[in-house]
């Protein structure tokens, strides 16, 4: 089963569980529950800024992060980054004990906290070999961008769904009910960072 990025890379979705023979988007309640929720999550991250960008410039210079390209971690834990500061990540995860938080919702905070903290991938660190991982992962995709267009459409008319799914437990969904295009600046990355100590 072939695996395909959908909007960032970094998550990976079994093409067979997301898209129909014609390479459409599935409705979205024939789409797995786990593949789902990453899915309407992408839906309100692909125009966030890289995580790393935006604990330098923070909001009052929001303009000057890079849009993030790569997605890590578990929805509404996740990491952001832009492909400058994905070598950060990729040392974090794999020399600062990052790799212990895999599958935890925690996964993204740790990583904020690192990083607030001062810290970095040492100079000329390496980024990681996605496509060497899955030589074969990457087949034809329709237009991402029409993607994306698809899962806002099928997210609009699932609101109600989507609202009792994310309702299930913990009380860190708020931001995340109603994603609409004005909350797209303020959502999350206010909400999920560490706070000042
Ligand atoms: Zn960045």
């Amino acid at each position: 089963m072939a695996k395909v990025s959908v909007g960032l890379r970094g998550w990976r979705f079994d093409e067979e569980e997301i898209f129909t023979d014609d390479g459409e988007l599935k409705p979205l309640d024939e789409i797995p529950e786990g593949p789902r929720e990453r899915l309407f999550r992408l839906v309100g991250l692909v125009e966030e800024p890289c995580d790393v960008c935006y604990l330098e410039y923070g909001e009052s210079e929001v303009h000057r992060c890079n849009q993030a390209e790569i997605v890590y971690g578990e929805p509404n834990g996740e990491v952001l980054c832009c492909p400058e500061h994905e070598p950060d990540l990729i040392y974090w995860f794999r020399e600062e004990g990052g790799s212990e938080h895999a599958g935890e919702l925690e996964f993204g905070d740790r990583f904020h906290e690192w990083v607030a903290a001062g810290n970095g991938a040492p100079e000329g660190y390496g980024s990681v070999e996605h496509v060497d991982e899955d030589p074969d992962g990457l087949p034809d995709l329709p237009d991402q961008e029409e993607i994306q267009e698809r899962v806002e459409r099928d997210f609009e008319g699932d609101r109600i769904d989507i609202l009792g799914l994310a309702g299930g437990e913990g009380g860190e969904a708020d931001a995340d009910d109603e994603l609409s295009e004005d909350d797209f600046e303020d959502v999350d990355l206010s909400t999920d960072y560490p706070s000042n100590r």
